[in-house]
């Protein structure tokens, strides 16, 4: 899906909110997609006052390329995810402490590249959505790669005629449950993690849940957990679906309406008109336009993408430099 086109809804419309939460008037939501993959801006606009938007940066593209540009070595790259996806202070400050360690100098890279943007240790809450890498860029690319490369007409053309079968056939096809697809995936995966955490129960609704040396609190009224992965993704952590586990309910009953059927429908209920042929068009009083002479270059057109400095070494090759080769015979 194309997740370029932003929604935006007006206060108080919020018509697939969960029956056990009311209103959510004075909001203005705007959305990259169906989904919690890719950057989603929530603003939230309280009355009298202009949006408050979260800046955030692309912590593949420009952070770990930028450090990798200035000659800080990939070994750092682990523990540089590590520190974008810590959702505590605390615990990002620990793996920055580990880094300046082993390199100052990546650590003063990191420090100057604002951690408030790129780390979910900052971000706010209430946004649903953690996600530190730009998805949404390229799943848009992905999507463009054939159409860009044909006239400006014929590639329009092409992107109309795929958006109107996208909407359609998405609809069309529909969602097995309320929830969507992808937050019911995030949800199991958490179900069979949540194992590995002891709950004690505290006041009505209140847990702690305990792992070895780690304790985190949640909140089920607030919807809230110490940890903050659930106020940042909106449909919950390992901590919040132990304590769910522990109380025999479904966890889909707390998951944000941003990811609810209705939010999703009415988000995409516009349609794309079908259109005539261009031999059915009507004709102006401009002069047609005659496409540019054939030049030929001197090489072959490159087909494959250009890959970031990132990428290159290849992920998927392992250099055998090192490795000890023995006979079997
Ligand atoms: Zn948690």
């Amino acid at each position: 899906m194309l997740r370029a086109d932003i929604r935006e809804y007006g206060e108080g419309d919020r018509s697939g909110a969960h029956p056990e939460e009311e209103g959510g008037g004075g909001a203005c939501y705007g959305g990259f997609g169906e989904e919690a993959q890719g950057i989603r801006c929530r603003a939230e606009r309280p009355i009298g006052a202009g949006p408050l938007q979260e800046m955030r940066q692309d912590a593949r593209g420009s952070v770990q390329v930028g450090m990798l540009q200035v000659g800080i070595r990939a070994r750092f790259v682990n523990l540089f995810w590590s520190a974008c996806n810590a959702t505590t202070e605390q615990y990002f400050k620990e793996i920055l402490k580990d880094i300046k360690l082993m390199s100052p100098e990546a650590s003063n890279y990191l420090m100057e590249k604002s951690p408030r943007t790129w780390s979910r240790a900052y971000y706010q809450v209430g946004r649903c959505c953690s996600s530190v890498e730009n998805g949404g860029c390229e799943s848009y690319n992905a999507i463009i790669v054939e159409a860009r490369k044909k006239p400006i007409i014929t590639m329009l053309e092409e992107l109309r005629m795929y958006m109107m079968n996208k909407l359609f056939t998405t609809k069309l096809n529909g969602w097995s449950s309320d929830v969507s697809p992808e937050i019911r995936l995030g949800l199991n995966e958490l179900k069979v993690n949540q194992r590995f955490w002891e709950v004690l129960p505290s006041g009505f609704n209140q847990f702690e849940t305990r792992s070895g040396s780690e304790a985190y609190e949640v909140d089920l009224d607030k919807r809230t957990c110490s940890c903050r992965m659930w106020q940042l993704n909106g449909y919950g952590c390992v901590h919040f679906v132990a304590a769910i586990s522990y109380l025999n309910r479904d966890v889909e009953k707390y998951v944000d309406t941003y990811f609810f059927k209705a939010m999703y429908m009415k988000t995409y209920h516009y349609k794309n008109c079908p259109m005539n042929g261009s031999k059915m068009w009507s004709e102006t009083n401009y002069i047609s336009p005659l496409p540019p002479n054939n030049r030929r270059m001197p090489d072959r057109p490159k087909t494959k993408r250009v890959r970031d400095v990132s990428e290159k070494g290849g992920n998927h090759r392992f250099s055998k430099k090192g490795k000890k080769i023995s006979c079997s015979l």
